[in-house]
């Protein structure tokens, strides 16, 4: 009897130690991609790069590892600290392609660490840092955002468009389902801020979203200049 329930124990306390050591522990990831004419048209406003004014083209946010309860980890490994050193072949096409917009200028060390260490320690079982930050230049690359509004006739200038065309188009373009943020001006117009879209917990496929943060857009919004 007592054999058997230091046998049920010992299993227990096996599978306790270590399933989590296999498991990804989250569910799946959000590929965040931000406007840069609406960062920088909110009252806060925001300052160029050292680098000088980015393209106008969406910027990357990061990739956030996310539960499908809509809940989701962060920092999650205080023994690993962005260190650019493993990104050094990265730098300038990570300056193009996830400039930072924050007051005072920078070199994007500032946006990049925050990203890797509040979101990319939760991932580090599937990314190391050096390939989260690679995966994020590659998500950006394959979906191809502003093309894919640009064929549908959405250009960033300063027209108000339905949201559920920009939904529309880029379901059409991408072939997946974006999740869509908004922020607003001061004048009070409001704009199209954020693309997010779902990726598997591997971060090798887009796919549709478990779940969608609630969106906080109207049915018409800006795309504005940059
Ligand atoms: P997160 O904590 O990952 O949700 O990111 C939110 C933080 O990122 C906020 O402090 C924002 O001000 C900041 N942020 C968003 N976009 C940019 C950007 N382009 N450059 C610098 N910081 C940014």
């Amino acid at each position: 009897m007592n054999f058997i329930y230091y046998y049920i124990l010992a299993v227990k306390l096996f599978l306790l130690a270590v399933v989590p050591a296999f498991s990804q522990g989250f569910d799946f990831f959000y590929f965040v991609q931000e406007w840069p004419g609406s960062y920088c048209d909110t009252k806060k406003g925001c300052c160029y790069p050292l680098t000088g004014k980015p393209n106008a083209n969406f910027g990357i946010h990061g990739l956030w590892p996310n539960y499908d309860d809509g809940s989701y980890p962060s920092n999650c490994d205080p023994d690993s600290p962005f260190d650019l050193s493993e990104v050094e072949d990265l730098r300038s096409i990570l300056q193009e392609e996830w400039p930072t917009l924050a007051c005072p200028s920078g070199d994007g060390t500032k946006f990049w660490s925050h990203e890797w260490e509040k979101h990319g320690t939760c991932s580090e079982s599937v990314l190391s840092q050096h390939s989260y930050f690679q995966t994020n230049l590659d998500l950006k690359e394959k979906i191809n955002l502003l093309q894919v509004l640009k064929n549908a006739g959405i250009e960033p200038n300063g027209t108000l468009y339905s949201l559920g065309y920009i939904k529309n188009a880029i379901e059409e373009g991408v072939g997946f389902t974006p999740a869509i943020g908004c922020n607003v001006d001061p004048a009070g117009t409001t704009q199209l801020y954020r693309i997010s879209f779902c990726v598997d917990n591997t971060a090798s496929n887009l796919i549709e979203c478990p779940r969608f943060p609630r969106s906080n857009c109207p049915s018409r919004v800006e795309f504005p200049s940059f």
